[in-house]
Order: C-alpha cells, then sequence, then structure tokens
C-alpha cells in the first residue's frame, strides 16, 4: 500500500471502481476513461510502481488474470480482439505509478493503431 498512490486506494475500497475481476492478489476493473468499451485494468493489490519491481509470483498471477478475463471482456462487448500491454515508466507514457496491464477491446476497422505502432 502506498499512500498516495490511486489504485492502491481502489483496492482499498476508498475509490470506487467497476470491478470486473478479483483473486487474493489481483483486482481488475473498468478504466475510468476508456479508449474502447471494456477497457480494463488489472493490477496487483500490492503496490509496486514499475514492472521490475513486481515480485515474479505476483506478475504471473497477475498475467493468469489477464488471460483469464480478457475473452470474457471480448466476449461480453462482442469485440473481434484485443490489445493488452503496459506502459512502463514515464517514458512510455504510465501516468499511474502502480503496474497494470491495459486490456483494450478491438473492433474490426475501429481505426485503432496496434502496439508496435505506439513508438513507430
Ligand atoms: P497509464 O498511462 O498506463 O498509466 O494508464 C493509466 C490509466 O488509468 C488511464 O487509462 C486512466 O484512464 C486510468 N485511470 C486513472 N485513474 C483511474 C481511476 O480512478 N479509475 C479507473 N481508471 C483510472
Amino acid at each position: 500500500m502506498s499512500d498516495d498512490c490511486i489504485f492502491c486506494s481502489i483496492v482499498d475500497g476508498d475509490i470506487p471502481a467497476r470491478t470486473v475481476h478479483e483473486t487474493d492478489d489481483v483486482l481488475a476493473f473498468l478504466d475510468a476513461n476508456p479508449l474502447a468499451p471494456g477497457h480494463a485494468l488489472v493490477i496487483p493489490k500490492t503496490h509496486a510502481e514499475r514492472l521490475g519491481d513486481l515480485d515474479p509470483d505476483l506478475a504471473g498471477a497477475v498475467f493468469d488474470a489477464v488471460a483469464a478475463i480478457a475473452p470474457e471482456i471480448e466476449a461480453a462487448v462482442d469485440a473481434d480482439g484485443a490489445n493488452v500491454g503496459i506502459n512502463d515508466g514515464e517514458a512510455a507514457g504510465q501516468e499511474v505509478p502502480h503496474v497494470h496491464v491495459h486490456v483494450v477491446p478491438r473492433f474490426d476497422g475501429d481505426g485503432g493503431a496496434p502496439i508496435h505502432a505506439v513508438a513507430g
């Protein structure tokens, strides 16, 4: 827990969120400013700022949750695919300093960019 971390506040229930998945170690909730319907964030409940700060077991638990919910979210919003990614560090666009995996549903012909085009 980090006192001034917005995602720790969500884990603690001090800031409301629309939870889509929860385990002892991981929470997934809808992004407040979605890039697409169903855009979700998957976070470790324990505070870690960067991917490299994350305990490997917890990293595994986060990815297990991503793998479990991505197909469910796609089905829920009738998407055709999803971009799954992490902005790791300010240089990569990380705004909230608590590791989070974006699951962004994609739709055929939606005109969005693939992840490999982000830094291109
Ligand atoms: P980043 O740029 O990878 O750090 O992404 C941070 C994400 O957190 C953005 O997509 C924001 O819309 C999202 N976000 C920020 N605050 C909240 C919140 O209180 N609830 C849900 N999502 C949030």
